[in-house]
């Protein structure tokens, strides 16, 4: 499996303070909590709202997002704990990677699952760290008001052990070396700071048609989102001719040489294309409470963006009839922190918006 490392930085505030991490000592391994959010949805939110906690990195079933550099500091543990202090001689927000697992919704767990032990691997090579005894549950650090991520693991069947395990063993094949058995660290290297990591890449750029597999089914979900529809097949994960055809038309409207095989260029440029579809508030969102009945501009937004994101609310035509109270309905189902009454209000708008920048 081909991953790749998005590097799109919130900016410097709250969330984001800008001071320098001295030295990598250990991993913070966390779930968001919030079920449905994704990578992207939550480097928006911290971008937007910034608040005084973060993590360095998200990751879902498509991205291992990373928000804040790792060369600096993130608050994703509370101070005042004494846990970090004991294992690891040090403040965990001075001196851990926090990584966030994005679960629930429509994140497929296992694709986010497969990112989240790779990335743990990746960053025990970079920065020396041993996955058996320098990778902490921020359970582990604030037992008393925290679970994660042992709690949504083990609802997947993953005991913390399981997960270590599978760290240790990703970490194995990442340098083709034994685990390090002896947890005295050998003295941090210079790390090397790629843009872009395809280190354990098993998918082979370029891939065209005849190619198959999760890989394609990201290509092809990138595709839809960019504007390119595949009408007959959708993402069905099989590149066929309708792909290449969008693959082509992608590549003829962004200057890119036109041959319908999506290698690095390609696949940078079309994550690029989306992630500028971002920040463009095409779909702007009312404010305040909408339920049925209701009429007006504000309901014709929200149909809109309803439409946007999949969810069919029927004709806009600024009615809050009994499609768009189902659409808002469906919508809800989808996320465990929205009661599905069928009305839109700042929750359910918190997370359209969400869906919309994601
Ligand atoms: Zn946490």
């Amino acid at each position: 499996m081909a991953y790749e490392i998005t590097q799109d930085y919130i900016r410097t505030g709250n969330s984001r303070p800008g001071q320098r991490i001295n030295t990598v000592r250990f991993i913070v391994s966390h779930d968001t909590g919030n079920p449905g959010s994704t990578a992207y949805g939550n480097r928006n939110y911290f971008d937007r709202q910034q608040p005084s906690a973060s993590a360095h990195t998200f990751i879902d079933d498509k991205y291992i997002l990373e928000i804040i550099p790792l060369t600096e500091i993130a608050y994703h543990v509370r101070s005042n704990v004494t846990a970090d202090n004991r294992l690891y001689g040090a403040n965990a927000n001075s001196a851990a990677i926090g990584v966030e697992l994005c679960h629930g919704g429509k994140i497929n767990f296992d694709d986010a699952y497969d990112r989240y032990v790779w990335y743990h691997a990746y960053l025990c090579e970079r920065f020396n760290l041993n996955p058996k005894s320098d990778i902490v549950a921020h359970a582990t650090l604030d037992p008393s008001r925290r679970t994660d991520p042992v709690g949504i693991l083990r609802t997947h069947g993953i005991s913390w052990s399981m997960f270590i395990d599978d760290v240790a063993e990703a970490f194995q094949n990442f340098n083709g070396t034994q685990t390090p058995s002896q947890p005295s660290k050998p003295p941090q290297q210079t790390a090397p700071a790629p843009n872009r990591v395809t280190k354990g890449t098993t998918v082979k750029l370029p891939i065209g048609e005849g190619s198959s597999g999760a890989f394609v089914r990201d290509i092809q979900q990138q595709l839809i989102k960019a504007g390119y529809r595949l009408p007959r097949y959708g993402a069905d994960g099989v590149f066929g001719e309708e792909t290449e055809n969008a693959v082509m038309r992608f590549q003829r409207d962004h200057n890119l040489a036109v041959d319908g095989l999506v290698g690095q260029v390609t696949l940078s440029k079309l994550q690029q294309v989306n992630q500028q579809r971002i920040s463009a508030p095409d779909f702007p969102l009312p404010s305040g409470i909408l339920r049925r009945g209701d009429q007006g501009e504000s309901v014709r937004q929200l149909q809109r963006a309803l439409k946007q994101i999949n969810y069919n609310p029927g004709t806009v035509d600024g009615i809050y009839g009994p499609r768009t109270e189902d659409a808002v309905r469906r919508f809800q189902s989808m996320y465990a922190a929205l009661k599905d009454d069928g009305i839109y209000g700042p929750n359910t708008r918190k997370y359209i918006r969400m869906e919309l920048d994601d």
